[in-house]
């Protein structure tokens, strides 16, 4: 079976087209624009990319953004300071403190103090606990990203059996959460624990996978016809390429899209539509914050 490629670069670029089209109809009405603030502590090579990835996003749609950069020694409560500044900043709609951060500072306090109307990346517990709600605030980006890549290929997730690999806060858990809330799906939820992964995962038939362990899932583990979303990416050594290593996801792309209907590609899947998601976060919260002022 010839598997077809979920392309979340395509993906991501028309919904960038749309929110650029909404941007300059905010603007052309005299409107605020939406502005993006990104926090960024140290010199991390991957968070430095995925922080500089955001912005460029924002420019191409239109949106404002500021990058705050500050040395791998801030103090957590320096940074808290910035946070709560930036909260009580009425041009800027959205902010994003990019993780990891330096072991010195508890992630969980800094996420918990970014205000919930501005958490676009959807981190906070408040924004966290309305997932299941109707209404939901924020969404998590990287969750989002994927429930409206499976939206928009028509993908059915109703009554389907979707296996996640990974239950992590910021990915696995939501993501489960959503597919069974609003994608009406049967979840099973695997992690480090699970006893016979494969057991589980060959009765998927939409498999999700966030762990960060490339090869992780394998041809053999998979049955035809399933619908696979690789959200892992790792860096894998390679002298062949100019940079020395090249991406990789938790998912044997080459055996399992010979049974795959549908599969994600690493680079080039859920990566980029994290990012749409988040542009779709700001401009949501900016409408929000606009409309209740
Ligand atoms: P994380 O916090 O390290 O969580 C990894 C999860 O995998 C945990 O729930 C862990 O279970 C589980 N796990 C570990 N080994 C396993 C195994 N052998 N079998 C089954 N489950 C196992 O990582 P994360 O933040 O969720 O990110 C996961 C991956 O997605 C990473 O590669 C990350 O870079 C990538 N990511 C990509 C994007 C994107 O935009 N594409 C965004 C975010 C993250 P336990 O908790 O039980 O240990």
């Amino acid at each position: 079976m010839a598997s077809e490629i979920l392309d979340g670069r395509k993906l991501s670029s028309e919904i960038e087209e749309e929110i650029r089209l909404k941007v300059e109809k905010i603007k052309k009405e005299g409107g605020k624009t939406p502005h993006l603030a990104a926090i960024l502590v140290g010199t991390d090579g991957p968070s430095q990319t995925y922080v500089e990835n955001k912005v460029k996003a924002c420019h191409r749609v239109g949106f404002e953004s500021t990058l705050l950069r500050f040395s791998e020694s801030i103090s957590q409560s320096r940074l808290i300071k910035e946070v709560t500044r930036i909260n009580e900043d009425d041009d800027i709609d959205g902010l994003i403190v990019q993780l990891p951060l330096p072991d010195h500072i508890s992630e969980e306090i800094a996420t918990e103090t970014i205000s919930p109307l501005k958490d676009v990346d959807g981190f906070t517990n408040q924004n966290y606990g309305q997932i299941i709600r109707e209404h939901h605030g924020l969404l998590p980006a990287t969750p989002n990203g994927v429930m409206e890549m499976i939206k928009r290929y028509g993908i059915e997730t109703k009554g389907k059996h979707a296996v996640i690999v990974g239950h992590s806060r910021l990915v696995g858990a939501p993501l489960g959460l959503l597919l069974s809330h609003e994608g009406m799906a049967t979840v099973t939820q695997c992690h480090e624990f699970t006893e016979d992964l494969a057991k589980y995962t060959r009765q998927a038939d939409i498999l999700c996978v966030a762990v960060g362990k490339p090869g992780l899932i394998t041809g053999d583990m998979v049955k035809d016809g399933v619908v696979v979303i690789d959200i892992g990416i790792s860096r894998v050594e390679d002298p062949s390429k100019k940079r020395g290593f090249r991406l990789s996801g938790d998912v044997e792309f080459d055996s399992v899209s010979k049974k795959a209907s549908y599969i994600t590609p690493v680079p080039g899947g859920v990566g980029p539509m994290t990012i749409a998601s988040l542009l779709m976060n700001t401009l949501k919260a900016s409408k929000l914050r606009n409309a209740s002022q």
